[in-house]
């Protein structure tokens, strides 16, 4: 008896309520409760009913369903029989005041009583509130534990890389700050955030700004992972380029925010990234754009503003080579910085410009065609002002942006076309690209082309002017000019390609088939004792360039057995400017084995009186030109009855060219000068009619008379 009290009283100590089942009557009583604890159903009543009261009334919602399996009779059998002692659940149940307690149910089954005792159970209830508190506190030390070793690894990780670290929950200003960050960088890290130090104490580069609000714009609108590259600046004043990485953690909700920054120092990197771009984008001598971003930024222009007049203009300076040979690479570097200087103070800001290599650049400007014939006056001013021995003198070749499907290297290759025509040109220092341009080099192209099969199919022919003793008006020789016949039909006359045979050297080969005309002339009219005078040959200045030339003329005369006075070489003087001495040495030569020379053009240039005292020089012929200007004034005509008096003093032949009236022929007999060349007397003519007018008849070729 003693001892059931005293076990009743442990038991009530331990469980705060106790229930016994009758599952076969389907019946249950409370043994006992503690008052003032958990809400109970009756004292006692069917079973089935108390489940269904306790279930739906006392029981968290939550645990409802666990709550009927717990006293689903099928499965206590199954679990008993299986052999088990106790089976245990937990659930929160109803206490007075309201709210739920954490209890554990605790079921045994009593020794069966007798055959019609069947199955009957006890049930203890037990108020494990503080248990489950306790657990919860335990479940959550872990989790403390487990982050400060995160904290632990990751200030690890922290110390032992270069990466610093920050980290702050929104609105609570920030827990964690790497101490390197205030050590290395400037700002006062007091309880702002590390974005208002940084842009309030000026730590961060000005330029950098509009990267620093993109971030955070991007930090508002959720992005998880955000970056940039910006300057900060150190201690000790200088900018330091860093990557600034923020990683937005949303997890715990009940504190904003949660973001984590990491700072890494990329300076060299990124310094080195720069350096390579900038020489991917820039000239490095010059330090303006380089050719790859001219063409894209020009592009961009043209293109973007169809609006605005653009033109393309290349600039080349004059014998820049030369400077540099004269004055060294150094003082040739020099000037080219300062180019680039003036032609960037020039650009306006939606100009561009860029030095391509060598002495060449190039400009994208906006501005109608005048004000580009300033800016370009202006440059070549402001270089001739340059302070060297040397004059520095710019050519430019300019393009018009007119069609915005026109590439812009292709715009620029036209500027050079336009620059390539004035190029050695003294006087004009600027040439557009235009139609008339784009026609002509058309032209020229198709000529090349032709060219060689012309003088292979002999296209090519010499027509004779003949020469004549004024007073007499007798014809005393002739000069072999050529003519074109094109397959066309049509005669181009040697102005449409003599300037382009000079430019591509094929004028060399035209000369040496126009000289071997005239000896195969020569020879017909001898070997029919035909006795006229010379006939003069035009030499290119591009013949002295070959070593073999004095070979090549003894060799050709030889061949066709005619004396070397009755083929007279006429040089203009422009053969004289380039190489005087080379050039006198091999006149001096010819002159030896007979030839005789003219000076052509004279008067129409540089050639001075001077310049022929120094030259082996046998004929003067008087420029047509300098003849028309010269006879329509007084003072004209003085000039040139001094040179032809000059010319006589220095026992040279003058002959005037381009006579075309009896007005001029009158002047030149009464100046002194015997013998006139000119429309006045006759227009160049093929061959058999000049033999005509000469000889009376056309004059049969060696072949044509066997
Ligand atoms: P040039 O050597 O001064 O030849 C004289 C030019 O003046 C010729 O023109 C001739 O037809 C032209 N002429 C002659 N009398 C008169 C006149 O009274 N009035 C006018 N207005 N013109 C007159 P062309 O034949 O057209 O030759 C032009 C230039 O082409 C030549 O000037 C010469 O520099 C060059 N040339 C012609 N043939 C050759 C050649 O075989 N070799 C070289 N290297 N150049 C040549
Ligand atoms: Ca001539
Ligand atoms: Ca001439």
């Amino acid at each position: 008896e003693r001892m059931s009290e005293q076990y009743d009283r442990a038991l009530r100590n331990i469980y705060d309520e106790l229930y016994a089942l009758d599952v076969a009557r389907d019946t249950y009583h409370i043994v006992y409760h503690t008052k003032g604890k958990y809400v109970t159903p009756p004292e006692e009543g069917a079973l089935s009913e108390a489940v269904e009261l306790v279930a739906g009334t006392m029981i968290h919602p939550e645990d409802r369903k666990r709550f009927y399996d717990f006293f689903n009779v099928e499965s206590v059998r199954e679990y008993f029989a299986s052999g088990k002692d106790c089976l245990i659940g937990e659930f929160r149940k109803l206490w007075q005041d309201g709210s739920y307690h954490w209890a554990s149910l605790t079921m045994f089954p009593l020794a069966s009583t007798g055959e019609e005792g069947g199955e009957k159970y006890l049930v203890f209830i037990m108020d494990i509130g503080e248990k489950k508190q306790a657990e919860e506190l335990a479940q959550r030390n872990i989790l403390l534990e487990r982050r400060r070793l995160d904290d632990e690894r990751y200030r690890a990780i922290v110390e032992q890389t270069d990466t610093l670290v920050f980290e702050w929950w929104q609105d609570s200003g920030f827990p964690y700050l790497s101490p390197e960050i205030p050590r290395r960088f400037a700002g006062n890290y007091d309880s702002r955030d590390i974005f208002a130090v940084w842009r309030e104490d000026e730590v961060i580069h000005p330029e950098d700004l509009p990267k620093v609000e993109a971030l955070l714009q991007d930090m508002r609108n959720d992005k998880p992972h955000v970056e940039m590259t910006v300057r900060l600046k150190h201690q000790d004043g200088r900018y330091i380029w860093c990557k600034v990485a923020i990683t937005c953690l949303l997890s715990t909700a009940w504190r904003g925010k949660r973001l984590i920054g990491t700072l890494n120092d990329v300076d060299a990197a990124t310094r080195s990234i720069i350096a390579l771009r900038y020489r991917a984008e820039f000239d490095t001598l010059t330090g303006i754009h380089n050719a790859q971003t001219f063409y894209a930024e020009a592009d961009r222009l043209i293109k973007g503003h169809p609006e605005r007049q653009y033109s393309i203009i290349r600039m080349d300076i004059s014998r820049f080579k030369v400077i540099n040979d004269l004055h060294g690479i150094e003082e040739g570097d020099r000037l080219l910085r300062s180019i680039a200087r003036m032609l960037t103070d020039k650009m306006e800001p939606e100009d561009s410009c860029a030095r391509l290599g060598g002495d060449i650049f190039y400009m994208c400007v906006a501005r109608p065609e005048e004000r580009i014939e300033a800016l370009l006056r202006e440059i070549t001013d402001e270089l001739a002002r340059y302070p060297l021995p040397s004059r520095v003198a710019p050519s430019f070749g300019v393009c018009r942006a007119d069609a915005a499907e026109t590439s812009v290297t292709m715009l620029c290759d036209w500027a050079n076309l336009a620059l390539q025509t004035i190029k050695g040109n003294y006087i004009k220092n600027f040439a557009s690209y235009d139609q008339k341009l784009r026609e002509s080099i058309i032209e020229e192209k198709k000529i090349e082309n032709e060219m060689h099969e012309a003088l292979l199919s002999e296209q090519f022919v010499m027509f004779l002017q003949p020469k004549v003793h004024i007073a007499t008006r007798r014809v005393i020789g002739a000069e072999g000019l050529v003519r074109w016949r094109h397959p066309s039909g049509r005669l181009i006359s040697p102005e449409y390609f003599v300037p382009l045979f000079e430019k591509n050297g094929f004028i060399v080969r035209i000369d040496e088939y126009i000289w071997k005309q005239a000896c195969a002339v020569l020879r017909k009219w001898a070997a029919n004792s035909l006795h006229l005078g010379p006939i003069s040959v035009n030499v290119s200045r591009l013949h002295f360039h070959d070593t073999r030339l004095c070979e090549k003329l003894v060799e050709m005369i030889e061949e066709y057995e005619i004396p070397a006075k009755l083929l007279e070489l006429e040089l203009t003087e422009t053969a004289f400017l380039e190489n005087a001495k080379q050039l006198g040495d091999a006149m001096k030569e010819l002159q030896r084995v007979g030839f005789l020379f003219s000076m052509d053009d004279f008067g129409s240039g540089y050639s001075s009186l001077n310049m022929l005292k120094s030259l082996p020089i046998n004929i003067v012929k008087i420029d047509r030109e300098f003849l028309t200007e010269g006879v329509a004034t007084e003072q004209g005509r003085t000039i040139i009855r001094h040179t032809i008096a000059m010319a006589d003093q220095m026992h040279m032949k003058v002959i005037a060219e381009g006579v075309e009236d009896k007005e001029q022929a009158d002047f030149l007999l009464e100046a002194g000068c015997s013998f006139a060349q000119g429309y006045y007397y006759s227009q160049p003519l093929p061959v058999d009619e000049f033999e005509k007018m000469v000889f009376g008849r056309a004059v049969p070729s060696g072949k044509d008379a066997d």
